[in-house]
């Protein structure tokens, strides 16, 4: 049966979101809350659950084809366990199994950078795309590899986790225990630091106003807030973490030729000039893979976890029924 709606579901490190999703992509019904961190891998999985629960109201059960959830994690997608999770205690709890005894849908889970990458696929920046790379910007640094039309997962699932890959040896250290990864210099802790240096060493008034005068109180959030407005320390911030961004992304562009590279994430979403900066990086260095390349900022913000995650359900409920796209 072709179903009408599907329930998707973003699980990040601080908040949880949820939506009624139809084919189109259009949300029937959402719901959102605070993650609760502190209650343990229980107290997250029934905060899903409730969420689930709200939403399905939306709908008849038997309109529904499944449910979604992107995780901030490293997913087994073939064996549906969370492997490793830096952000929240999900590592080895059988997140799909206590989810799915308890609502009455089938559940898919997968990396929430999949689910984001899914959803401009769908519905956003990466539309009728069949090479593309999604590089998210957040307080992690995440992403989706689309090769021939399809999200590359690897030979588990494990695949695409560009935040972590090495770009200085000698680099800083790394929220996963490595040094000098992508996420080290570009996630939001990073920009944090270089906007508290910054705050703290060369008096950069506009920072520090944003981080209500106390530069121990920066954020990357003060940073892009003080650029946005024009202040040029911020900028040149935000510009270097761009020019880190296409050196980085030089390596992608030569590794794998995509036709469209899509930033997202929060930092990726708001800033158009380190995009900018970054796209001009890859088109001075990298080889012939630079021709008829785009690189675009994503254009589903928030909603694309959800979006994404419904769209993995629909996709997973019509292979199950032998429907085709
Ligand atoms: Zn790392």
């Amino acid at each position: 049966m072709r179903t009408s709606y599907a329930v998707g579901v973003d699980v990040g490190g601080t908040r949880i979101a949820a939506g009624l999703v139809d084919r189109k992509g259009r949300t029937i019904k959402e719901a959102r809350t605070l993650t609760p961190v502190a209650a343990g891998p229980f107290g997250i999985v029934d905060t899903v659950i409730d969420l689930i629960t709200d939403v399905s109201a939306g709908a008849h059960p038997s309109e529904i084809a499944g449910v979604g959830i992107g995780l901030p994690a490293q997913i087994d997608f073939l064996k549906q366990t969370v492997e490793f999770c830096t952000n929240l205690p999900l590592a080895g709890v059988d997140v799909r199994s206590l989810i799915m005894s308890r609502v009455r849908h089938p559940v898919t889970i997968d990396n929430d950078g999949n689910c984001a990458g899914i959803g401009e696929s769908r519905f956003g920046a990466a539309k009728r795309v069949r090479d593309f790379v999604m590089i998210t910007l957040g307080t992690g640094v995440g992403g989706a590899l689309f090769l021939g039309g399809e999200p590359y997962r690897g030979s588990r699932g494990l695949a695409a986790e560009i935040g972590h890959m090495v770009i200085r040896l000698d680099g800083p250290p790394c929220p996963c225990g490595g040094r000098g990864h992508i996420e080290s210099f570009l996630g939001r802790p990073a920009i944090a630091v270089r906007g508290r240096e910054a705050a703290e060493a060369y008096a950069a008034h506009a920072i520090r106003a944003e981080a209500g005068g106390d530069a121990a109180n920066v954020t990357a959030e003060s940073v892009i807030n003080a650029a946005l407005k024009g202040d040029e320390i911020a900028r040149t911030i935000l510009l270097e973490a761009g020019e880190i961004l296409g050196e980085a992304l030089v390596g992608i562009v030569n590794l794998l030729n995509p036709k469209l590279i899509v930033v997202g994430g929060g930092i990726g979403e708001s800033c158009d000039f380190l995009v900018r900066r970054a796209a001009e990086v890859i088109d001075e260095k990298a080889l012939a893979g630079r021709r008829d390349l785009h690189v675009v900022q994503a254009e589903l913000g928030n909603e694309a976890g959800v979006l994404g995650a419904a769209a993995l359900a629909f996709d997973e409920h019509d292979s199950r029924e032998g429907l085709h796209r």
